[in-house]
């Protein structure tokens, strides 16, 4: 069972690098590294890891499942954090999505949007999204198709209970970079040709994990979302 300190003493041996990289990846492409937000990824970890990643200075927290969100907040709850939802989001499970993540990365289909906006409308507030991007068109990932993307925005947008700040996506699991920025690029022109859209209200890019960031940062990404490269490998 790896502790607190432990956490703590790996990431902040990992963060100078990934901190260098993306400045650099930034400094690349003429962009402000200060414009590039990492959310750090806790997911497989314990909640102490979370404690960690916030006293080395971080105050971004990815979880990909719902009931890890639930549990990690329970016991965390009064941890200065923003925790988002980035994994995939059952119809079912939406209500404590929205009540946990202040930022659900995942809109991926109309009927989840539709679902979270219900909530929103029925709380007095909206609820704050990305919309997921399947570029790749691979199976395995969530997302609206790349052709869709703009209207998917749209209409998202127009649902009164929900608040869009931008996009994400997942680029496909291969080494190539021409497909990694590919991805990412493609992405970044949705959101370019989205901007302006009534109901969008920002312009944010979550885009990059651990192996991929330093393309997406590259090609426009606003938040990188990385697990193994800040926390190590994880458990089980
Ligand atoms: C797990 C996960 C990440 C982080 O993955 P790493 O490769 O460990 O950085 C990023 N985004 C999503 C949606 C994830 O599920």
């Amino acid at each position: 069972m790896v502790n607190k300190d432990v956490y703590y003493r790996g990431i902040r041996a990992r963060l100078p690098r990934v901190l260098d990289r993306i400045a650099a990846a930034a400094e690349r492409s003429g962009r402000d590294p200060a414009e590039v937000r990492i959310v750090a990824v806790t997911k497989g970890h314990a909640a102490c890891a979370v404690e960690a990643v916030a006293e080395a200075g971080l105050r971004d927290i990815g979880e990909n499942r719902v009931d890890e969100l639930e549990r990690k907040r329970a016991v965390l709850n009064d941890l200065a954090v923003n925790w988002h939802m980035i994994g995939h989001v059952q119809r079912r499970k939406a209500g404590p999505a929205a009540r946990l993540a202040g930022l659900v990365h995942s809109v991926d289909s109309l009927r989840l949007a539709e679902k979270l906006s219900r909530l929103g409308e029925a709380e007095g507030r909206r609820v704050t999204v990305l919309v997921q991007l399947n570029v790749s068109g691979e199976a395995t990932k969530g997302g609206f198709p790349e052709a869709e993307g703009l209207d998917a925005v749209a209409t998202v947008a127009a649902l009164g209970g929900l608040r869009v700040l931008g996009l994400m996506t997942m680029a496909p699991f291969v080494a190539d970079e021409a497909v990694l920025r590919s991805t990412f690029r493609k992405t970044r022109a949705v959101m370019e040709a989205a901007a302006g859209t009534p109901g969008v209200e920002g312009r944010e890019l979550s885009m990059g994990m651990s192996n991929d960031y330093e393309i997406a940062v590259e090609e426009g990404s606003t938040m990188v979302r990385l697990g193994t490269t800040l926390l190590g490998e994880r458990p089980g």
